[in-house]
């Protein structure tokens, strides 16, 4: 058997017929740089976030990007994050001219809100909690620190459409709420796309100017700003995409809870904590020998993938943030045991066995 790590084309061929009415709809319509289409989506896009509003934007790091230059963090000022995410979450902090600065995980690949305090300075000026795998940062102490010292909060939710902390949608808590659409995301387009929500309408109406150019109408200026708008084909591909995302999101729960239950006498698993609802993006198991195991899973047909295998602080990009080896002892004991198995939802249940009894051969043999 060959199970791919995503499957891209099954989702496509589950909804072809509606995804290439919609397309169509839209060239037909000639409204190809924002309008109607683009405007729907935002609406229900921040009604399934549980948030006021929400703005389409090109993809998940200008979302973080313009998070900030709306927040008027620049130049001079410190972000704490974490080091186990992908790249753009660091990335997005040094493009707008401010400085990462990197707060160890905890067991859920989230940052420690134990060692959030220790990282603050009279520079700080935002935290961004990575929702990473799809699993809500632990956001109620997050809050609190950054309330006590007058930090804004903005959520990297690209792996996190639709999850829960205490039943509200993450993307609804800080600030703002990043999300990315990239083909590979929980909640994709087909091709780049962002959003950001947020309740605030002085940010929201700042996101609108900020994504198109700093236009207040056509002809008038108000301040510099980006090309970053959420295609209309992609938004119409999304509006379709959403009224699935509900179902592909329990079938990736389901995966995920099958998996706990056959896995966890021989590997790490990921737990659910009570008060969460994680949507896993990805399902990481952690592993002392993994970097056997994913040769054998290779060899059996198994497709599997590190996220991610170099931290970002030790990274070559970062080097200019002066950290070493040893800094993050978590996230970097992490690298080395972490293997991302299939949880895509179109997998059927005899892939999924499949993949369960290769690991298992795996540590019988
Ligand atoms: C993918 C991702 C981003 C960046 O999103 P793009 O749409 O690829 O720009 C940022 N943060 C996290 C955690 C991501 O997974």
């Amino acid at each position: 058997m060959k199970i791919p790590y995503v499957d891209i084309s099954a989702q496509y061929c589950s909804i072809k017929y509606e995804i290439l009415k919609e397309v169509e709809d839209v060239l037909a319509s000639g409204q190809v740089i924002l309008g109607e289409v683009v405007n729907n989506f935002e609406e229900s896009f921040a009604a399934l976030c549980h948030t006021k509003y929400a703005v389409g934007v090109a993809n998940g790091t200008d979302a973080l990007m313009l998070s900030m230059k709306a927040l008027g963090i620049g130049e001079g000022d410190e972000v704490l994050t974490v080091p186990n995410s992908f790249i753009a979450t660091a990335s997005s902090i040094v493009l707008v001219g401010a400085q990462p600065v990197f707060v160890d995980v905890g067991d859920d690949f989230n940052i420690d809100p134990d060692k959030i305090e220790r990282a603050i300075t009279s520079k700080t000026k935002a935290i961004i909690p990575v929702h990473l795998t799809g699993r809500p940062a632990d956001l109620n102490p997050i809050l609190n620190i950054a309330n006590k010292y007058g930090l804004s909060v903005i959520e990297d939710a690209a792996q996190a459409a639709r999850a829960e902390y205490e039943k509200q949608r993450v993307g609804s808590f800080g600030a703002t709420g990043c999300f990315s659409f990239h083909p590979l995301k929980n909640f994709n387009a087909f091709g780049d796309g962002g959003a950001i929500t947020t309740n605030d309408i002085k940010l929201y109406q700042k996101l609108l100017k900020l994504r198109n150019h700093g236009l207040r109408n056509r002809d008038e200026c108000e301040f510099w700003g980006y090309n970053s708008r959420l295609d209309a084909i992609q938004a119409a591909i999304l509006n379709v995409k959403l009224k699935y995302l509900e179902k592909w999101v329990n079938r990736r729960r389901k995966i995920a809870f099958i998996y706990q239950e056959q896995l966890k006498q021989l590997v790490h698993v990921p737990v659910d904590k009570p008060f969460e609802k994680a949507v896993y993006h990805t399902f990481i198991i952690q592993a002392d020998d993994r970097d056997e195991l994913q040769k054998y899973l290779a060899k059996k047909g198994v497709n599997t993938k590190i996220h991610y295998p170099i931290p970002i602080h030790l990274q070559n990009s970062a080097m200019g943030l002066g950290y070493k080896k040893g800094d993050f002892p978590h996230v970097e004991k992490q690298s080395l045991r972490i293997l991302s198995i299939p949880v895509y939802p179109e997998l059927s249940d005899e892939q999924i066995e499949y993949i369960i009894n290769s690991i298992k051969a795996f540590y019988a043999g």
